[in-house]
């Protein structure tokens, strides 16, 4: 089988399902769920030398890895709420997901406003101690800034009262490209991954799961894999599968939304992001440049139900509202919020204190089934949730004992070269040359999507053919990141995206037309409507 998956379309996919349904000596290892965790867990055991088998009903990063604040952090609130432990794991993963992935992760300056000499002080004195725990994987030295240079570094944010700032590095990065580079690495470690298939039922003989029932979301075909060790990293429905397992709902896991503006450039012209590490309610507000936009969240509200495309609530637009209006002087009009997204972030419960006072912490849990479910954790993370899952995986298999590999292991596109690159060409490191050359065989590929979109036409081809994209949502939103950019102009760019796609995967004009009207609706919902 060709693991790689990406390249004819349809016929590698359908030779992918193929040998899976064919496939009878069990996997050493089938990881459920195709985000953050789920990828984090495969790569592992691929690079440990396990036969590992990965599922993803979407698309890869459809869930709640596609939707972050797009930060690769220690997290400078968990310092503040003394989880020192977190923040040291996070601060080493951060500087080991820069140098493995420069092409994805990059160093940004942020500036925390200071509005009263004790504000100054208290975080110049905190990021200090921050900055100090990441050791030689530090991203640069904090300091206090004057006034002045506070408002050189943020321009357009309120200076009135203003009395200087606090400087201090952080990593920014494409969560979904991030993703696609751990789905490459995978099949470059001989992995085998496929989106749009479904985790229906866990197999289970002896009391034991031994694999899990699949169907094809597409084809709707259904067949078994057969596996030695089950992984369940399916984000927020990870209690469906506990369920499946036997065990009561709402006892792990605890869920909270999180929602984003996006706005023009302009509103944070500079190349430094504004942190607002108290609001009024003691919550954590960032405005970041991101893709030549400015991403300004996140919210926090605790919900009680997992739904796959969450919406804003109108608590969470007044509060993002409120907001940029104190720190920027003015609310935004409708038509400049270009994007709305929100996220649902999978906790681990304790106790019934507020969702944004709970653990970032992860969890592994073993049912008596042999079942593995890794849950909570953050994106940044993601690599030692991985570890910490197949180690429990491996014992549970009875696999051979191998030191895991992932924390050096380069990811696909790692170049030297990423630097030079301009921010969206960036994203493909090493590939962006073979990517070039699809516009230079066929030229009217060159073409944007977009006016207002850095993206070109051979991304929709390249998408198709190397990185599993299957729909016009996945080439929008997560193969290129249109959709979380300007949601209108997505929708604009969507039917020359739909003729493209359905030519490369030999769709018919019938499928073209569904897909699209498909994309549209979910689209909608990431237009910004005046209340
Ligand atoms: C608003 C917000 C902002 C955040 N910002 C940051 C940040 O800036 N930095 C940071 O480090 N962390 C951040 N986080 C946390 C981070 O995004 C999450 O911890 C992480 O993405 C969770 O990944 P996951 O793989 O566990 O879940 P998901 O990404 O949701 O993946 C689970 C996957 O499982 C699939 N699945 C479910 N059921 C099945 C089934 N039966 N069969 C097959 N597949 C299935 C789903 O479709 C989904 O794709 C943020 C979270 C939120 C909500």
């Amino acid at each position: 089988m060709d693991s790689r998956g990406g390249d004819a379309g349809v016929s590698a996919r359908e030779e992918i399902l193929r040998a899976l349904g064919e496939q009878t000596e069990p996997w050493d290892v089938l990881v459920i769920g195709g985000g953050s965790s789920g990828l984090g867990a495969a790569v592992e055991a691929a690079a440990r030398g396990y036969r590992t088998v990965l599922v993803e009903r979407f698309d890869f990063a459809k869930g709640t890895s596609s939707r972050s604040t797009k930060l690769v952090h220690g997290g400078v609130r968990y310092l503040e709420q003394m989880n020192v432990t977190l923040v040291l794991d996070a601060l080493r993963e951060r500087g080991h997901m820069l140098r493995n992935a420069p092409h994805l992760v990059h160093d940004l300056s942020f500036v925390v406003p200071a509005f009263s000499y004790f504000t100054l002080f208290y975080y110049g004195f905190g990021l200090k101690v921050y900055e100090r725990l990441s050791g030689k994987l530090s991203f640069g030295a904090s300091k206090l800034l004057s006034r002045e240079k506070t408002i050189e570094m943020l321009p357009g944010t309120v200076r009135e009262g203003l009395r200087g700032g606090v400087l201090y590095h952080d990593g920014q990065f494409d969560d979904t490209r991030y993703i696609v580079a751990l789905l490459r690495t995978f099949q470059e470690l001989g992995g085998v991954a496929i989106n749009y298939v479904e985790a229906t039922g866990l197999l289970q003989r002896g009391g034991k799961t031994v694999g899990a029932k699949a169907r094809d979301v597409e084809g709707g075909a259904e067949f078994e894999l057969q596996a030695k060790a089950v992984v369940n990293a399916a984000g927020v429905f990870a209690e469906d599968l506990l369920a499946m397992d036997g065990a009561a709902r709402g006892s792990l896991m605890a869920m909270s939304q999180g929602t984003h503006f996006v706005l023009p450039h302009s509103w944070l012209s500079g190349s430094s992001a504004l942190m607002v590490p108290k609001t009024a309610d003691g919550r954590v507000l960032f405005a970041i440049p991101w893709h030549g936009a400015t991403v300004v969240g996140t919210t926090d509200e605790g919900v009680d139900r997992a739904v796959v495309e969450p919406r804003s609530m109108e608590s969470e637009r007044r509060f993002l509202l409120d907001h940029i209006e104190r720190y920027f002087g003015r609310r935004p009009r409708a038509e400049e919020i270009l994007s709305v997204w929100s996220g649902l972030r999978p906790l681990v419960k304790s106790g019934n204190g507020k969702t944004s006072t709970l653990s970032r912490d992860h969890r592994i849990l073993v049912s008596n089934s042999g079942l593995v479910t890794v849950t909570g954790g953050k994106w940044t993370t993601y690599r030692r949730m991985g570890q910490d899952a197949i180690d429990h995986a491996a014992e549970v298999a009875g696999l051979a004992k191998v030191a895991s590999r992932t924390l050096d292991l380069r990811l696909h596109g790692w170049t030297d070269r990423s630097a030079k690159m301009a921010e969206s060409e960036r994203v493909y490191g090493s590939d962006l040359p073979l990517l070039q050359k699809l516009s230079e065989d066929e030229p009217a590929l060159d073409g944007l999507l977009h006016p207002r979109l850095p993206y070109r036409l051979r991304e929709v081809v390249w998408s198709a053919r190397f990185e599993m994209a299957r729909t016009v949502e996945d080439v929008l939103a997560r193969r290129t990141r249109a959709l979380f950019l300007d949601a209108r102009a997505a929708i604009e760019a969507a039917p020359i995206v739909a003729d493209v796609l359905a030519k490369e995967l030999g769709r018919s004009e019938a499928w073209r037309d569904k897909d699209l009207q498909e994309f549209l609706a979910v689209a909608q919902g990431y237009v910004y409507e005046e209340e």
